[in-house]
């Protein structure tokens, strides 16, 4: 099969070196690709805003299924428009990505199905917000509908930082003002991710992961795209996963298919691990960023066939097999990161790092100069390592970041100090 990846960043990556590994696999392409993903496969210089070009690209090159990696294209509608054209495509449809697009839609989707998330209510102007805080008390949280970047959320401790919050979103303080604005409780526990894949009808497992979203050591600092994740979430034993699949994602896809929106394409649920159950925080349309890394190293089966099952409606009697082993990745960040950071370093000593067992590097942000890597992003490496424990999986990783030389790159030294603190006899 001819195998189209859209997308430049880790995931992408992960993805590219899985897909690469399956027999079904005759050629692979990416776009547009970075230096490490250029390994794995050829990457095509394509504006994937241009659907007409994707489309082209895809026929002229034979692609028997394009897997979509960010959630822009999503949005935008790439797969609808794929498939229109006859393309195969691994990912959901614009209007099924409203999961992620729209918190209000999401909201809405699992009051009207008994789907368990923070109770809520849905503002269209600040007054009312503002009213409601009051009366509800802090803490709260204030989000702004519609996809910011993971800047659209504000946990707020007072009454006066949840004002604040709704003044800057319906304001424009995010770049255009908020059309629209969530206010729901602050849930408490422990936050982990899960992620389903979805064929419109059904949906099954995959593992859990928990990442770390703050810049610095001991989750301080601004927050990022993720500065490190592992797998399996020690919060999420399987009797939670379960819970997880009957209380919040089955009843998501049987909704989805309900509306006429059947859902396809990798399901990944932000949760919040409370002592009454899971809780849905957010929905995401996509795999994560870096949490994708981990599962791929711990997936023992082939993707490409789950992939296509998703795609064709053929999960029910589908079963993907998992390494025991846990999976860590460390987020190599050029400095300045998550703030303003220069480009084209050189970064050396990766050959090296990867020869370290169980270690596996995948690029973020790279170029390739000749036979030179610099880096050409904010988030530029994850170093990933599986082994028996967290702990042992750390180890193995910060081994291989000691081997790489990037005088401009930084990491966090933790990744994974709240799993590791469990396995502590
Ligand atoms: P979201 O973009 O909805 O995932 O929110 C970003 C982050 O805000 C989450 O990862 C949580 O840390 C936090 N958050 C969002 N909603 C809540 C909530 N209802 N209670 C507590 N924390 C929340």
């Amino acid at each position: 099969m001819n195998i189209l990846i859209l997308g430049s960043g880790g995931r992408e990556h992960a993805l590219a070196w899985k897909i690469a590994a399956s027999p079904l696999t005759t050629r692979l392409y990416c776009a547009p690709g970075n230096a490490g993903i250029a390994q794995e496969a050829e990457c095509v210089t394509l504006d994937l805003v241009d659907h007409t070009a994707v489309i082209a690209f895809a026929k002229d090159k034979r692609i028997d299924l394009v897997v979509v990696g960010p959630e822009a294209p999503l949005c935008a509608g790439i797969v609808d428009d794929l498939e229109a054209a006859g393309i195969k495509a691994f990912g959901p449809t614009k209007w099924a990505a409203r999961l992620e697009g729209s918190k209000g839609f999401t909201k809405d989707l699992c009051k009207a199905n008994n789907i368990p998330t923070a109770a809520y209510q849905r503002f269209k102007n600040a007054r009312e917000a503002k009213d409601y805080v009051r009366a509800k008390g802090a803490p709260i949280v204030v989000k702004a509908d519609g996809l910011a970047a993971g800047k659209g959320v504000v946990v707020a401790e007072s009454i006066k930082e949840a004002e604040d919050a709704i003044d800057t979103m319906f304001g424009g303080g995010l770049g255009q003002p908020a059309w629209e604005i969530v206010i729901e409780d602050c849930l408490v526990g422990e936050e982990a991710s899960f992620f389903a894949l979805c064929d419109g009808d059904t949906a099954i497992a995959l593992v859990s992961a928990q990442d770390h979203k703050r810049v610095g050591d001991g989750d301080k600092g601004p927050n990022t795209g993720g500065m490190g994740a592992y797998s399996p979430a020690p919060v999420m034993p399987p009797v939670i996963e379960k819970r997880v699949m009957d209380e919040i994602v089955l009843p998501t896809v049987r909704a989805l298919k309900k509306a006429g929106a059947p859902y396809k394409g990798v399901l990944f649920a932000g949760l919040m691990i409370t002592k009454d159950g899971p809780q849905l925080i957010e929905y995401n349309v996509r795999f994560g960023d870096p949490e994708c890394q981990v599962l791929m190293l711990r997936m023992m089966s082939d993707l490409l066939p789950a992939l296509l099952a998703a795609r064709d409606g053929q999960l029910k009697n589908f079963d993907l097999r998992w390494y025991e082993d846990a999976a860590l990745t460390v987020v190599m960040a050029a400095k300045g990161y998550p703030g303003a950071y220069a480009k084209g370093s050189v970064i050396e000593g990766l050959d090296k790092a990867a020869e370290v067992g169980g270690v596996e590097i995948f690029h973020a942000g790279t170029i390739a100069d000749g036979p030179r890597i610099l880096a050409n992003g904010g988030r530029v490496l994850n170093v990933c390592a599986r082994a028996e424990t967290v702990r042992e999986a750390q180890a193995r990783a910060y081994q291989a970041v000691d081997r790489i030389k990037w005088p401009d790159g930084f990491c966090r030294r933790d990744i994974g100090w709240r799993a590791i603190a469990r396995e502590r006899p």
